[in-house]
Formats: structure tokens, sequence, C-alpha cells
């Protein structure tokens, strides 16, 4: 059963309603969907109460559970502390930061000032250092490893230093379109393609189920 911690709606640039999405995933055999749309200040106040409504209405009547959160994009890395804890007032269960990834200009510093924020997952992290991997470590906040074109060419930096310091990987799609969705076929070959063990996609889809009991979405 697939999991899956972040993923776009047409609530920010993903293609689909949020109930399509949550209808695909459920038939791509998802157990677990996060809706994570892209938001800073200028959304947050009607993004996050938008999705828990929605995730609330899907949780009653569909099997696959709805995670309702935000990915926090290009927030310049001094404000990001406030919106982690605006986001969580406004009743995001997640909060993915929109990490360091080398193909976009995401302002150095992003990833500490999501770790010091005490974010849930940083995304598509790029570079990392090892301090800010260890500090993930500490804090028990999830490091990404991406299905995403582009955001993925560093999931192998990513599987090692997180493997150096004890953090805890999870693998999202970060999926904006249907061709997006993880399959039961892909996802242990893009973690074994990140330089782990073939065994690690067990190890990391029992992180995410971690990280879905802590956030009080248990999968029975
Ligand atoms: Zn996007
Ligand atoms: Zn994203």
């Amino acid at each position: 059963m697939i999991i899956d911690l972040h993923a776009h709606t047409f609530f920010s640039d993903g293609a689909l309603i949020p109930s399509e999405m949550v209808r695909r995933a459920g038939a791509a055999n998802y157990g677990a969907v996060a809706i994570t749309d892209h938001g800073d200040s200028s959304n947050l106040d009607h993004l996050v109460p938008s999705i828990v409504r929605v995730a609330e209405d899907l949780n009653k009547t569909q099997l696959v559970k709805v995670i309702p959160g935000v990915e926090l994009t290009h927030v310049p890395p001094p404000l990001i502390a406030s919106l982690v804890k605006k986001a969580r007032d406004l009743g995001a269960k997640l909060v993915v930061i929109h990490g360091e990834t080398i193909v976009e200009p995401v302002a150095p510093g992003t990833n500490r000032a999501g770790l010091d924020a005490g974010a849930d997952i940083i995304a598509h992290p790029g570079l990392l250092s090892m301090e800010e991997a260890r500090l993930a470590a500490q804090k028990g906040i999830y490091l990404e490893i991406t299905a995403r074109k582009g955001h993925c060419l560093t999931n192998g930096h990513v599987a090692r230093v997180a493997l150096e310091t004890g953090a805890s990987l999870v693998l999202n799609s970060d999926g904006h379109a249907p061709g997006d969705f993880l399959s039961e076929a892909l996802a242990p070959r893009i973690v074994e393609g990140a330089g782990l063990l073939p065994d690690a996609y067990a190890r990391l889809q029992s992180n995410a189920r971690l990280l879905l009991d802590r956030l009080g979405y248990p999968l029975s």
C-alpha cells in the first residue's frame, strides 16, 4: 500500500481538484495521501482551511486517508517559523518545506529554517549538509526521497547523509498530474536508484507509517 505525503492539486499548480486526486490515489492502491499545495503568506488563510475541509469530507467517505497539509514554498527563511506556526493554527496536520532543490533558486538557509521551525518533512532538500541531516535526526523531521523530475537529482546525496546521520527518509511523489502517482512497481526502484539497498523501501514505508501515527492518521 502506497503512502505519499507530498502531492498537489489545483489549489496551487496541480492538475486535479482534490476529490479527483484522492479518487485516483485510491485507484492506484494508495493507503494515504497528503494534500500539500504550495503556500506562502499570500494564500495560507484560504488554502489551508479549504484543504482541511475537503480532507474531512473525503475521510468520511473514502478508504484512502487524506492528510491536510501545505508545502511552504520559496518562503524567505526568516519568515518560515511564523508560517509553519500559522499553517498549524489554521489546521494543517502536515507541514512540508519546499527544500533546497538544486534545480530552483531556493534561498540558502531554507532547509535549516524548516528544521529549526519543526516542520514535518523537508522535501527535496538538495545538497543538505551533514549538520542539517543530524538536526533532522535529532528532531524527528523526515527527509524526502522524491520521484519528481529535477528534484530527484540529489536523491543519492540525501540517502547517503541520512544513512550517515540516522535521519529518517520518506518517499513522496510531489505529484502534480495523474501520471505522477507512485506505483508498487516503481516506488521500490526509485529507492534503490537512490543508492539504498533493496530492503530500504520497506523501511521508508514504515517511516511513513510512523509519521502517519504521529499525525493522527494511523493506517489499519
Ligand atoms: Zn508545484
Ligand atoms: Zn511539491
